[in-house]
């Protein structure tokens, strides 16, 4: 449901749940955030129920850490309980995933990865992109490369965040169909991911919105942007000069 990234000087904790919070009322059932550090490892905190609630949680066990992205939840698979929430792992641990959206085929790709041995701990179709992708790791080393191979064979309309601790300096942003968007904001030094312009709105009004098919590598100094086949692609950069 909602969707917020950050990378820079920043901590990441703190431009993540403000972002969060200015995507209440689009209404959620739960929320989660991963935030790294390299000393701290990777966070992960997630509860059932309102923001306040997972502010409380990360009062008695903060999280640290430059980089990290959060998610509040609209359950559509899977009940509402803290395994379902957001971000979802890969098998290794390594590799967090936020979605928006449906993944209509999640059932037969389960499938497949339970024949390869893959154990779930939710029942969303998220955490079946999250160990897509993790597989596919295994053999590129890339997380891009991942990615890539892991939404061309999703089905339905997407928008992910992924972060890997093997790649700490790099966010991957994509939007596949038309459920949700992607925005990057722009800073100086520092980078924005938002499914809905008013998250970022406090920090940076120098906005790219992803079309259906764009995958996006963003890092603290650079955002580069390529379709779903590795094909560069430019986006106009737009100037939001209205309030929410
Ligand atoms: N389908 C996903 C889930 O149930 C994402 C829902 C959303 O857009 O928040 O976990």
């Amino acid at each position: 449901c909602g969707i917020v990234g950050y990378i820079g000087p920043r901590e990441a904790t703190t431009v993540v749940i403000n972002g969060l919070q200015r995507l209440e009322y689009r209404g959620y059932d739960s929320a989660g955030i991963a935030i790294y550090d390299p000393d701290l490892g990777l966070q992960l905190r997630r509860s059932v129920g309102k923001l306040s609630n997972l502010q409380q949680r990360l009062a008695a066990e903060p999280t640290r850490g430059q980089i990290g992205i959060g998610h509040t939840r609209w359950a559509t698979h899977g009940g509402v309980t803290e395994f379902n929430a957001h971000p979802h792992r890969d098998d290794s641990g390594a590799i967090v995933v936020i979605q928006n959206g449906i993944v209509e085929n999640y059932l037969s790709l389960k499938g497949r990865l339970l024949e390869l041995g893959y154990q779930f701990e939710s029942q969303t179709d998220t955490e079946v992109i999250a160990k897509l992708i993790g597989h596919y790791y295994r053999d590129s080393r890339d997380l891009v490369t991942a990615v890539r191979q892991t939404l061309s064979e999703l089905r339905g309309g997407n928008a992910i965040v992924a972060f890997s601790i093997h790649e700490p300096d790099t966010l991957v942003a994509a939007r596949l169909g038309n459920a949700g968007g992607v925005a990057i904001g722009l800073g100086e030094d520092e980078q924005f991911i938002a499914s809905d312009i008013p998250a970022i709105l406090d920090y940076t009004r120098t906005l790219i919105f992803l079309e259906d098919r764009d995958v996006a590598v963003v890092r603290r100094h650079s955002v580069t942007i390529t379709r779903l086949d590795g094909a560069p692609v430019e986006r106009p950069t737009h100037t939001i000069a209205w309030d929410p």
